[in-house]
């Protein structure tokens, strides 16, 4: 009998979170003693908790076990925000203020224009559609450059983007194979049914 915990491993979950799959859910603990734990949600996949806490501020994915693991590699993930923020995230006066995913960003307007100019040159300039920037692929490509950035600080595009070769014949069979190890999880859970019926809806439509 396959329990759902086999595959919930930190990329499976990942990749889970990116396809901001319902099988997550996002629990808060903040009546928890540690005022560190208020930076971070406890994960449920499938509704079982899994090891692993979500980082509202940089959208990392940490293991973490609230009987094996204390609080203190969860207390230097968060400080390392808190930093460049300069104040700790032990004290008293912890409040996440840059959530990844859900509330709207403290970003100068002419910030926000500056970077979709950018994005217009950038398409533009490979000849890519415009229709791009709203696909989940480089929305998902983007919001991963954000978490980077705003958990390592100012990178190098070449520090992150490995070739087209790599990508293709490394990560993408990577990729792959989660991919079909999800949908082997989910054909095991709907086994118990008679009948599974399987459609592929694919198709290009251009309004
Ligand atoms: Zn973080």
């Amino acid at each position: 009998m396959e329990g759902p915990s086999k595959i919930n491993t930190k990329s499976s979950i990942e990749t889970l979170i990116k396809l901001k799959s319902a099988r997550v859910k996002y629990i808060d603990k903040t009546d928890q003693k540690s005022d560190v734990r208020k930076v971070f949600k406890v994960l449920e996949v499938d509704s079982k908790q899994v090891d692993f806490v979500w980082c509202e501020i940089c959208g990392a994915v940490l293991a973490w076990h609230s009987q094996k693991t204390g609080t203190k590699s969860l207390k230097s993930h968060a400080d390392s925000h808190s930093r460049k923020r300069g104040e700790s995230a032990s004290g008293s006066g912890l409040q996440p203020k840059i959530t990844a995913f859900n509330k709207p960003a403290n970003i100068p307007k002419k910030e926000v224009v500056r970077v979709n100019q950018v994005i217009a040159r950038g398409l533009a300039g490979d000849l890519l559609p415009f229709r791009s920037v709203e696909g989940i692929g480089f929305q998902s490509i983007c919001q991963e450059m954000l978490n980077l950035g705003a958990k390592f600080g100012p990178l190098q595009v070449s520090d992150v983007i490995q070739s087209r070769h790599t990508i293709k014949r490394t990560r993408l069979v990577e990729v792959s194979d989660e991919i079909l190890a999800n949908l082997k999880h989910n054909i095991a859970q709907a086994a118990s049914f008679p009948r599974i019926c399987f459609t592929f809806d694919l198709w290009a439509d251009k309004y």
